[in-house]
């Protein structure tokens, strides 16, 4: 049966997100997941937890945010707990953004951009990323209008995992007007290991415009389970708890996310061998051809152009799962040594 019912006409044009693929039996290099699964002490929390599941969870995730609290030594009220760090990237823009406002971020970056600022009828202004695939921030600063509102810095970036620089983001950050909030975006923190890299929360602590987002989904490997916090200025999180969706950081996610904080540092040793494997895979592709951008993340970027498609499908023919931005580049999530390695043979035979 067809339907005459009219939905907003502005949603005809959303760009619709493009999840990662999952084909049965191939490996899946398409949405920056660890390759680990849950530690033993966390999947044990979470079964332990299932036997609550008739509850409502924590709407406030008040343990996970007192916990944070002291883990980042910022007040609880200067947290936020959310449905992954895409739901806070969405919340932030309803929180911040009258119709027609303006959202300022780099392109390309996290696809979620475009989409959460016209879900909130805001309204997006991009800015290229340099030759470098890094982010133009004084172009950026150039682009901030009266109408601006929030301004994303991913930092390291998806998906080119170049990063900003402390000097350069302070120098930035000086210069951005007070009322414009600075979401510092950092889904990829973890695997940073360029000292240069500012941790975002040295700004969050001092300034009253900069929040950092952060998630549970990489690094800590519960992208499953939908959990990621912002630190921000108390009345930006006081906003966020406004247009927060009731109770959606269910209590499987709270109590896997406290769990795996007990755990840090035997996930964080598990993203120390991501890294090395991000030099391996890098320096393996540089050696046969391929431009890639330094990465501070856990995947590199492939800037082939034209040949983007191209070069995902015949990935696929060799049963690995990439992600392809047509006309743009490729981003291919670091995994196993063994992964990397049929990623790596289907890359060289990759005719060019
Ligand atoms: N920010 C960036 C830059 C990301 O790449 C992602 C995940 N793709 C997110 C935020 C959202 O992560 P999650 O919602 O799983 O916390």
């Amino acid at each position: 049966m067809s339907s005459a019912i009219p939905t907003r006409a502005d949603l005809a044009a959303l760009p619709a997100y493009v999840p990662g693929r999952t084909i049965p039996g191939a490996i899946k290099l398409a949405s920056n997941e660890v390759p680990g699964g849950p530690l033993p002490s966390v999947a044990a929390a979470i079964a332990q937890a299932t036997s609550q599941v008739n509850r409502y969870p924590d709407m406030g995730s008040q343990a996970l945010a007192e916990r944070l609290a002291g883990e980042l030594d910022v007040p609880t009220e200067r947290i936020a707990i959310g449905c992954g760090s895409v739901s806070l990237c969405q919340q932030v823009v309803q929180a911040m953004c009258a119709p027609g406002e303006e959202v300022l971020f780099a392109w390309r970056s996290f696809e979620a951009y475009p989409i959460v600022t016209q879900v909130a009828n805001a309204a997006a202004v991009t800015v290229p990323l340099d030759a470098g695939h890094r982010h133009d921030l004084g172009a950026m600063l150039d682009a901030i209008t009266p109408a601006t509102r929030v301004v994303f810095v991913c930092n390291p970036n998806n998906p080119t995992g170049t990063v900003v620089h402390r000097e350069a983001l302070t120098e930035f950050l000086d210069r951005v007007p007070p009322h414009v909030l600075v979401v510092l975006d950092e889904a990829y923190r973890e695997f940073v290991t360029d000292r240069e890299v500012p941790d975002g929360l040295e700004f969050a602590r001092t300034r009253q415009n900069v929040a950092v987002l952060r998630t549970f989904s990489k690094a800590y490997g519960l992208a499953g389970l939908r959990v990621g916090y912002a630190v921000g200025p108390e009345e930006v999180v006081t906003a966020l708890r406004k247009v927060y969706v009731a109770f959606s950081v269910n209590a499987l996610a709270q109590t896997a996310a406290l769990a795996s904080l007990d755990a840090k540092d035997e996930l964080l040793a598990r993203c120390a061998d991501i890294v090395l494997e991000r030099t391996r895979v890098r320096e393996t592709l540089l050696a046969a051809g391929y431009e890639v951008p330094e990465t501070e993340a856990n995947f590199v970027w492939l800037p082939l152009g034209e040949r983007t498609v191209e070069f995902a499908q015949h990935q696929l023919e060799h049963k690995v799962v990439v992600r392809p931005f047509a006309g743009d580049g490729v981003r291919v999530t670091i995994s196993t040594p063994e992964e990397n390695d049929v990623f790596l043979d289907a890359a060289r035979s990759f005719p060019r």
